[in-house]
């Protein structure tokens, strides 16, 4: 998955170029800047990369999904439907515009079960937000046919899966909004960054001014922009953008990179029929920045998760189960809502009535479930080396359980 990988020359250039201007600034300084536009110029490749209308470059994937949420106008009261295994930034983002994040159970997809949500839809939700989760995509006919039923909001955080696509169209572009990030480790890197990607004006406009105190962007003088809403700064710099600009242009070098590693370690780890892998609605557009396999009970993929570890090859696989940051049995801080600035009563106790449901689906899935993340630059070799030594370990604890399972 990571752009970081192949971070060279093209990025250096990129880079040079903004600070032999000196202007680090994305907005004004027209003269000074001499031409040089890196953010504009990352936002107009990213929608004709990924088949969108507008982009809006933000600060970090976190600051995309609040800014699309606040362009949407979700907020206080409202409900928002968000997967159990994703990362923290779903509900941070929630919380930010003070509407309740609504927890609800992954299927084998490892995104949302689309069963789930229709039970936990009510009268105060107003929008949906899949995670594409691990490279590859949630069920996204069913979820918009469930928002246009109930007149819902799609939000597509696709901040693992820059790149995939679904049923042709690239993943981030089907919502009303859809995310990425450009954090260090995601697919193409800013260092730090995000974008909000819509097909609708009038999101544009509202993720544009927000993302930037409000301005309006109309005139050529910055100080006398009009604010018609109070917005907030969660501007891009163009150093960040710039190095997202390089990396943007390798991107058909990552993703085919990635689907051929993935298909080398998806061969060696087939030969084991106990293996079985998560469930994706369109198989050809798996971005594949993971491998994400199951085995047959939790007990034995604890012991295959203890044994890696205990062989020293556990890097690069992930029991998301038992992880801090992205599984609901982790986050008691979220369980307790423990927040720094106080939340209205009501907010609190819909955080902790939601949070503490229960989540047995997700579990029967998630404690089964290893991602094996792909890196881009594997040797051939190193995908043999590194595929033989995880088989050898899941043949150890299988065989162990050969008589109980
Ligand atoms: C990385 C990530 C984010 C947040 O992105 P940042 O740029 O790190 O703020 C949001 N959602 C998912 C699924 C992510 O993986």
């Amino acid at each position: 998955m990571p752009g970081y990988e192949f971070f060279g020359a093209e990025e250096r250039k990129e880079v040079t170029d903004v600070l032999e201007t000196g202007i680090l600034m994305r907005y004004g300084f027209d003269g000074p800047r001499k031409g040089i536009w890196k953010a504009k110029e990352l936002e107009t490749a990213i929608t004709e990369v990924f088949g969108c209308k507008y982009a809006q470059l933000v600060s970090s994937g976190t600051a995309a999904l609040t800014t699309a949420l606040s362009a949407l106008g979700v907020g206080y009261g409202d409900e928002v439907i968000v997967p159990a295994f994703t990362f923290v930034a779903s509900f941070e983002a929630v919380l930010s515009v003070g509407a309740i994040p609504v927890l609800v159970d992954v299927d084998d997809t490892l995104t949302l079960s689309p069963a789930a949500v229709r039970q936990a839809v009510t009268s105060k939700t107003k929008c949906i937000m899949p995670v594409h989760m691990c490279g590859s995509m949630a069920d996204l006919d069913a979820l918009v046919a469930i928002c246009k039923e109930h007149d819902l909001v799609l939000i597509e955080d696709a901040c693992q899966s820059i790149g995939g696509t679904y049923k042709g169209k690239m993943l981030g572009t089907i919502g009303d909004a859809g995310t990425f990030s450009f954090d260090f480790v995601k697919t193409i890197t800013c260092a730090e960054g995000g974008v909000v990607m819509t097909n609708r004006e009038d999101v544009y406009t509202s993720s544009d001014g927000y993302s930037d105190h409000g301005h309006d962007h109309k005139g050529v003088d910055r100080g006398a922009d009009l604010h018609p809403f109070i917005g907030y700064n969660f501007r891009i710099s163009e150093l960040h953008a710039a190095v997202g600009l390089a990396q943007i242009r390798k991107l058909d070098t990552f993703l085919s990179t990635q689907k051929k590693n993935h298909a080398a370690l998806k061969a060696i780890l087939s030969t084991i029929p106990e293996i079985t892998y998560r469930r994706i609605p369109d198989e050809a557009g798996d971005s594949c920045t993971f491998l994400s396999w199951f085995l047959p009970t939790a007990e034995i993929t604890k012991q295959v998760v203890a044994e890696l570890k205990a062989q020293g090859i556990i890097a690069g696989s992930f029991y998301w189960f038992d992880n801090n940051w992205h599984y609901i049995s982790k986050w008691d801080h979220l369980k307790n809502s423990v927040t720094l600035n106080k939340l209205h009563p009501d907010l609190k106790a819909a955080v902790i009535h939601h949070a503490g449901k229960d989540f047995t689906a997700s579990d029967a899935v998630m404690s089964r479930c290893i991602s094996t993340l792909i890196n881009l630059c594997w040797t051939e070799e190193q995908i043999k080396t590194k595929g033989e030594q995880m088989t050898a370990v899941i043949h150890k604890v299988l065989q162990q359980h050969a008589v109980t399972y």
